[in-house]
């Protein structure tokens, strides 16, 4: 091989080195535009899913001579640079650094403070990933972990040992706990629920954040105050949507299918009682279900005939997967307003956020990463 040559081909390698470097750093200014928007839309800034899909369009386009795994591994440094590159984004003055999971789980020290959420089950709940963006975005020092539990006693004597801050009480513990707690505030009283914990130094307090996120979710579509609500249930989301309405001037119905366990809630919270039977004659403005009755899997469920829905303006499925149940769909078939249990579900978890560390939650960060879970879980 003559000199000339070889100058030759390290020229052409120069220039591609030189295209690659610009071509780099183009990709690195349209990934900051990314993070920007990430930022805006409180996304965080980890993405498994599109990550994994830019490696399999790769793997697609690539004709050689480089092999996937060659293909891959220098992707992953590109991306892993974006990455870092997005984490470091100043959103609107303000200094949001949304770390990746990987970095968050190396940061979890001696004095990291711990969360959780006890229930059964528990694998599904979206409380941790909402709680742990939250505390990453504020720059927190602490982590919420779920915690399947089969000995509730067992389970929050543990708590205290270990010094746990606080905890979200689930189903089915959330009446319970009750036995098991040093104090149990006014709210969770009346309701006869507790779905928060609170461990200090006097003890373990119990509170209830359900009635917040339904006030929220009822709001969204019309005034509580001197409307009317036909809640179909006699449960614990019951319970806080009744609390609710009549906290806030409105006026309950319960509606359920056992009459015993109706009737009681109806005289406990000082609200009328129609049996689910007699649906038709119980009237109002929103139809509210607090029942698991269209859940996902069993999703082409619902609690009530269609052919009540038109006499409501708005009707409410505390509900959250599917997003949009039978009965919304319904619904909105039938002209009323509707809204998704999806938002009782964020302002609970808000509600929580703020009584266990004293700070405004980054609400849009933790409503948009929930959202994009139950999206992407279909
Ligand atoms: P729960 O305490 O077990 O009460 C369930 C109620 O639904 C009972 O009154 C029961 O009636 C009624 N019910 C169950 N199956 C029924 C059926 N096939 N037909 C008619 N009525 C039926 O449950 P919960 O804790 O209140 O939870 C209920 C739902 O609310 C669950 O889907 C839960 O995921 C959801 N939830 C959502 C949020 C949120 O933040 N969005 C918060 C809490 C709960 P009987 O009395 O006749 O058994």
């Amino acid at each position: 091989m003559s000199k000339d040559s070889l100058d030759r081909l390290r020229r052409r390698i120069e220039d591609l080195d030189a295209n690659l470097l610009k071509l780099l750093n183009q990709r690195a200014t349209v990934s900051a535009e990314i993070g920007k928007l990430k930022v805006k839309n409180g996304l965080g800034v980890y993405d498994h899913h599109r990550e994994e899909s830019i490696f399999k369009y790769l793997a697609q386009r690539n004709q050689g001579p480089l092999n996937t795994s060659e293909i891959s591994r220098i992707f992953s440094e590109i991306i892993s640079v974006s990455r870092k590159l997005q984490s470091s984004i100043t959103g609107d003055g303000s200094e949001l650094h949304v770390r990746s999971t990987a970095e968050s789980e190396a940061s979890v020290l001696g004095h990291t403070s711990l969360y959780g959420i006890l229930g059964n089950p528990v694998a599904h709940s979206m409380s941790p990933l909402m709680h742990n963006a939250a505390f990453r975005f504020l720059g927190i020092d602490a982590i919420y972990l779920p915690f399947e539990v089969q000995d509730l006693q067992g389970a929050v004597s543990g708590m205290k040992a270990l010094g746990i801050k606080g905890a979200s009480v689930t189903h089915p513990f959330k009446r319970e706990i009750f036995a098991l707690i040093d104090e149990i505030d006014d709210t969770a009283e009346k309701i006869g629920a507790v779905n928060t914990l609170v461990f200090g130094t006097e003890g373990v307090r119990g509170t209830n954040t359900d009635w917040v996120g339904a006030v929220r979710c009822l709001e969204a579509l019309l005034p509580i105050e001197d409307h009317k609500f036909v809640v179909i249930g006699a449960g614990g989301a019951a319970r806080a949507v009744v609390f609710g309405v009549t906290s806030k001037g409105g006026e309950a119905i319960v509606v359920n299918r056992s009459e015993d366990k109706g009737r009681a809630l109806a005289e406990e919270l000082d609200c009328a009682f129609v049996p689910l039977s007699e649906i038709e004659s119980a009237h109002g403005d929103c139809l509210v279900n607090t029942t698991p009755v269209g859940m996902h899997p069993k999703e082409d469920e619902m609690p009530v005939p269609k052919r009540v829905l038109g006499a409501f303006k708005g009707v409410v499925d505390v509900i959250y997967n599917p997003l949009k149940t039978m009965l919304l769909r319904e619904a909105e078939a039938a002209g009323c307003m509707v809204a998704s249990g999806f938002e009782m579900f964020v302002f609970q978890g808000t509600e929580q956020f703020r009584i266990w560390t004293g700070k405004e939650p980054p609400v849009e960060l933790m409503r948009n990463l929930v959202l994009e879970r139950l999206r992407n879980s279909k």
